[in-house]
């Protein structure tokens, strides 16, 4: 048993702030939601901030002068701090409100990408990549004529770091996922990131998997961008950020442009505004962005070390339980040894991973089916699918459980 009854009653509080699990599928089943790797729940605090919002404040930002506008703007440029906090960035304006880690990324292969590379130049990622870390990156380079470059992956996804600095000779730019969505590999940034600046690299993570469930400090990583998405940590839809260090920030031309983003418009020409507002063109998610700043408080409540060390012994609880699956023909993906994160892949002999979570789903079971938006590497290591369980605060030994189970009725349905 991982959990002391301290532990336990922290996790039953925490299963109770998210309204969601405590609603019976339609079957009648308690709710085993293993898919927070796609979209994580939502907490009731997290909900009352955007009902709140929406009765009590709302109003365009930036251009009110009249009280209920201020407060409106207040509340944004307040969740925006939240979140330069909850990354340790040097100061809000390196904090960059999007719509989620795509649109971050595409901000920065837009604008600073189209500025700064030129034909013979490199790009760096990994064979790990979900598509939104590296189709903007194909782009990119046929735009540039720049050279796109794979750390390759072992059979258990983890980088292969021989010939690194061969990889690098020539980089502008290493954009790597901190955690993968589709293994769970943590990537090993503390050798990667000194060496791509040391090459002349500036250094993008995706850090979509990684924001919600570690503690996360862009200063001590020393990365240059970093992205991540609201939904995925607590927080709405349709927000997200990017973090740049503000020199970066600075020197970057706007991406989107039109109102807010200004600081002078004539006829014939325009001033951009300061940062972080040069690139936050239109009226902005307000709701969802201060949706966002609920979660963050809501997550340094539960605390981030606590987040991670929770996942960490689920996960080996979740390993151990579905290795006793193996003789009935489970195969589970991703690092064996060592660090990785609460996602576990896995295919069940020979049945597609979308008929595996089709049975899931009968007992309340959701977990996710297919390529994970991740196909060069579903190609590379031979799956034509598998199906993931990923793991989030509220999730507990029960519903490792309720997975075995479940599993066990796939087997005998498919007669394994
Ligand atoms: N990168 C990774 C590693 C992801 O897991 C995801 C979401 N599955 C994304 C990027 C894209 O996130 P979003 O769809 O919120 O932009």
């Amino acid at each position: 048993m991982i959990a002391t009854e301290r532990e336990a009653e922290k996790q039953a509080r925490i299963i109770a702030d998210f309204p969601i699990l405590a609603k019976p599928t339609s079957r009648g089943q308690r709710l085993v939601y293993l898919d927070s790797a796609a979209t994580s729940q939502k907490p009731q605090a997290v909900i009352d901030a955007l009902v709140h919002y929406y009765t009590t404040d709302n109003a365009n930002i930036h251009r009110g002068v009249y009280e209920l506008a201020e407060r409106a703007t207040d509340a944004f440029e307040g969740a925006r701090a939240k979140v330069a906090r909850f990354v340790n960035a040097a100061e809000p304006a390196e904090i960059v409100w999007t719509r989620n880690t795509t649109e971050a990324i595409n901000l920065v292969s837009f604008s600073w990408g189209l500025t700064n590379l030129r034909p013979g130049d490199a790009i760096v990622t990994s064979q790990l990549e979900h598509h939104s870390n590296l189709v903007p990156w194909q782009l990119l380079a046929a735009k540039t004529g720049a050279q796109l470059r794979f750390i390759e992956v072992d059979a258990e996804g983890r980088h292969i770091l021989d010939g690194l600095d061969n990889l690098l000779d020539g980089a502008r730019l290493v954009a790597l996922s901190h955690v993968s969505n589709s293994v769970g590999t943590i990537a090993p940034l503390e050798t990667i990131v000194p060496r791509a600046h040391a090459a002349g690299a500036v250094v993008l993570i995706d850090g979509a998997q990684s924001a919600p469930h570690m503690p996360v400090d862009v200063r001590a990583l020393d990365v240059d961008f970093f992205a991540a998405s609201g939904h995925k940590m607590c927080g709405p839809t349709g927000i997200g950020f990017l973090y740049g260090k503000r020199e970066l920030l600075e020197a970057m031309p706007p991406f989107l442009t039109g109102g807010d983003m200004i600081r002078s418009v004539s006829y014939e020409e325009t001033s951009f505004n300061e940062l972080p507002w040069k690139f936050e063109a239109g009226t902005s998610n307000i709701a969802d962005a201060i949706g966002l700043g609920a979660a963050v408080d809501y997550l340094e409540g539960v605390g981030m070390d606590w987040v991670r060390a929770h996942e960490r012994a689920l996960t080996q609880v979740a390993l151990e339980a579905l290795r006793e699956l193996e003789p009935l023909g489970l195969e589970i993906y991703g690092p064996r040894s060592g660090e990785r994160a609460g996602v576990i892949p896995f295919n069940l002999g020979d049945v597609h991973a979308h008929d595996v979570a089709s049975i899931l789903d009968t007992q309340g079971v959701c977990v996710r089916a297919g390529h994970h938006c991740t196909m060069p590497l579903m190609r590379k290591m031979g799956w034509p699918a598998t199906a993931r369980a990923s793991f989030y605060v509220y999730n507990t030994e029960r519903d490792v459980e309720a997975l075995v189970a479940g599993l066990r009725q796939a087997a005998r349905v498919f007669k394994l």
